[in-house]
């Protein structure tokens, strides 16, 4: 599956650099959305994939989202590959500008190469190259690139809501989330293909506690910054059952076998000493302890606007990531009993359940296994729950089988500059994703 020699690749890798280039900045305020850079990529697109913009059915979404039809031979499996066009804000000092797209070390620099133009360009290379050869998809290929997705935006429920107006409902949808992450477990040598199976939940609540306010020189006991205070530390020393959830067992049980001697056992019969591993994850830091619960982290606090002023109303924001197994309701009546105060209210901000998990052992998951074993030879296959929230979680709304899975070699130091300084993209890494996708659309069952 190596590209030929002939300049497709050094044209694929100019692609992607010019996509950085340009700084599709999403806000959430859509008044502070530099939209011409966003029209100015999807004409980018348009000149650099002129097969994909001819042969394939456009419909715009939202403001600047897209969803390709591919027809295939039938489109009674159909697939959809997700990708966003937009990108978080730059901050911090960079080695290499950020918009600069340059080639150092063997690698794409930029914000937007691994988050999430990398794929996007990856995904149009492999089409645009399949249709230069003539190929005829066994199934309809879906390509749905949002445009707000670091907003939580809109573009990708609105997809799906075009999807489902014209009764499409997708066998398996793939999305950013996973990566063939080397140094991803301590111990194991081997890098491992991450695929996301599920989500945690988003949901943020207030808690708000009202006095009457009034003179700081005459305090009553117990007003509403000291009633939040023990809010607080009464729901930190609470915190919620802890489990591993299934597809986190059958990646321990995958990764057994590339893990050091003395944990082989434990992490080969993981779905047996589940209790024993959960309470060794919750001991390893905040990091594994979040696989395995849901978490809250209290994040705003406010309360009089002076010191010398007691507080009316004082309010703390609590940011909760709800794990699989639990829901909204079963996380406010948790919270509601740690804090055992009726005086304390608790305001529902944003409620965002958990996502269903997709199966990992039919054809759909099989064939992401399988082009992963043959592209990336020395890489474990295994599912795990992504711990962020990505758009593919609108899809699970039309499809059982929805995976986040980004086809790229990524380092942890990779990992870690998604959101930050220094993101970049090895060369080959991006090569070896166009073939990822390629192979994956000419496996597609009939
Ligand atoms: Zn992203």
């Amino acid at each position: 599956m190596v590209a030929p020699e002939d300049g497709t690749r050094e044209r694929a890798v100019a692609k992607l650099q010019a996509l950085v280039r340009i700084p599709t900045v999403s806000h959430p305020d859509p008044a502070a959305v530099d939209t011409a850079r966003f029209e100015e990529l999807l004409d980018e697109l348009a000149r650099q994939f002129p097969l994909v913009h001819e042969r394939l059915e456009l419909t715009r979404i939202h403001t600047h989202g897209l969803l390709f039809r591919w027809p295939g031979t039938a489109d009674t499996r159909p697939l959809v590959l997700m990708a966003h066009l937009d990108v978080v804000p730059v901050e911090g000092e960079w080695t290499h500008p950020p918009f600069s797209g340059a080639i150092v070390d063997g690698a794409i620099w930029g914000r937007g190469t691994l988050d999430d133009k990398g794929s996007l360009a990856a995904i149009c290379e492999a089409v645009e190259t399949l249709l230069e050869r003539g190929h005829v998809p066994a199934q309809d290929v879906w390509l749905s690139f949002g445009c707000d997705e670091e907003v939580f935006g809109q573009a990708a429920p609105m997809a799906v809501e075009e999807l489902r107006r014209r009764g499409v409902r997708p066998w398996m949808v793939i999305d950013e989330g996973g990566a063939v992450a080397s140094e991803a477990f301590p111990g194991v040598g081997a890098p491992v293909g991450v695929v996301g199976v599920a989500e945690k939940g988003v949901t943020s609540f207030a808690l708000r506690v009202e006095g009457p306010g009034g003179h700081a020189s005459t305090p009553a006991r117990n007003g509403p910054t000291a009633r939040l205070a023990r809010a607080i530390t009464r729901l930190e020393r609470s915190p919620m059952p802890a489990r591993l959830p299934d597809p986190t067992v059958e990646l321990f049980r995958r990764l057994a076998a590339h893990a050091p001697a003395a944990l082989r056992p434990v992490m080969a019969n993981a779905a047996k000493v589940r209790p024993l591993l959960t309470r060794a994850i919750l001991a390893a830091g905040p990091e594994p302890a979040a696989m395995a619960r849901t978490t809250f982290a209290v994040t705003t606090l406010s309360a009089s606007p002076a010191i010398n002023v007691l507080a009316a109303t004082a309010t703390a924001g609590v940011n909760a990531r709800v794990a699989i197994g639990d829901s909204v309701a079963g996380v406010l009546d948790h919270v509601r009993r740690a804090v055992r105060d009726e005086q304390v209210h608790i305001d529902l901000l944003e409620a965002g359940e958990p996502t269903p998990v997709s199966p990992t052992d039919d054809a759909a998951f099989a064939l992401i296994e399988r082009t992963i074993t043959d592209l990336f030879p020395d890489a474990v296959p295994a599912p795990y729950v992504v711990m962020a929230a990505t758009d593919a979680r609108h899809f699970t709304a039309i499809c059982e089988r929805v995976y986040r899975f980004a086809p790229f070699r990524m380092t942890k130091a990779q990992r870690q500059s998604i959101h930050t300084v220094d993101e970049h993209l090895g060369v080959e890494a991006f090569l070896d994703g166009i073939d990822w996708y390629r192979l994956l659309i000419e496996r597609l069952p009939a």
